[in-house]
């Protein structure tokens, strides 16, 4: 299989411009749930810049899980991100739902996400990987590390080799928390695969409480980098808010992380 490592045993790094993925270095990728409005992703992307983000996360299309929550700017969005990236010269990450957006998202962003709740929509895998864009791909809310493996082989065996694995927590009988993270994945999927693999403790956890020690975790435990919600006024945020880390708390969090970084 060509995410395995018995095919490639040396690691594969994303570059986009002067930027590597999978390297020495940890990666934040940070930023709103969804771009909702100009002035307050704006701020929240200057902010994450300064706290040393190289990456920006931003949904112009959300997947909701109900049909009457905010779903999104669509191309509106995708035309803040643009400004945004122009602005900071943060790459940009965004989430794509339908087949039928790829071409779209693919002309803005830097990297498409594919979220957890399509990682076995094995046709929008397909197109979005045959963008040539790299992917970000999310776990399933219920799939196992083969399952995720299998997604990403869909991606690679339509020619696009720029895969970024993303743990974002699994479906448990634990309530607690929003999901229940998988620390183990991160050393499982690196010993499966040469491919890097990231950690979102903002969907695994639901709340921003705990955003600081899985953070703290997943780098200890050997994660490429990290993808971290963050809003600037987290009480009016459309969504994701009680997960969404005030940029004062995210500056503060990658100087911390830095020492764990330093420590693996
Ligand atoms: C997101 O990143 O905003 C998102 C919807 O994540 P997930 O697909 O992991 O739920
Ligand atoms: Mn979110």
């Amino acid at each position: 299989k060509l995410a395995s490592k018995e095919l490639k045993q040396t690691k594969t790094t994303i570059q986009i411009d002067d930027l590597t993925i999978g390297g020495r270095e940890i990666v934040i990728m940070a930023g709103p749930c969804a771009v909702e409005n100009e002035q307050i992703f704006y701020e929240t992307a200057r902010k994450v810049k300064a706290a040393g983000a190289k990456i920006l996360r931003g949904g112009a299309y959300k997947p909701r899980t109900s049909p009457y929550s905010f779903q999104g700017l669509e191309e509106e969005g995708l035309k803040m991100l643009a400004l945004a990236r122009r602005e900071t010269g943060l790459k940009i990450v965004t989430e794509v739902v339908d087949t039928r957006d790829v071409e779209k998202v693919a002309e803005y962003a830097d990297i498409l996400q594919i979220g957890a709740r399509n990682m076995q929509n094995f046709r929008l895998l397909k197109e979005a990987g045959a963008s040539g864009k790299p992917i970000l791909l999310k776990r399933g809310l219920a799939a196992t590390i083969e399952e995720w493996l299998m997604a990403a082989e869909y991606i690679m065996s339509s020619g696009n080799p720029h895969i970024i694995l993303c743990e974002r927590g699994i479906r448990t009988f634990e309530t607690a928390t929003r999901n229940t993270i998988d620390i183990s994945a991160i050393p499982v999927v690196q010993e499966l695969s040469h491919l890097p693999v990231i950690v979102d403790p903002s969907h695994a956890t639901g709340s921003w409480k705990y955003v600081d020690a899985l953070s703290k975790a997943a780098v200890a435990a050997g994660a490429d980098g990290l993808l971290i919600e963050v809003h600037d006024d987290p009480a009016r945020a459309l969504c994701d808010g009680p997960q969404s880390l005030r940029p004062d708390k995210f500056a503060f969090l990658v100087e911390e992380l830095k020492a764990v970084a330093a420590a693996v």
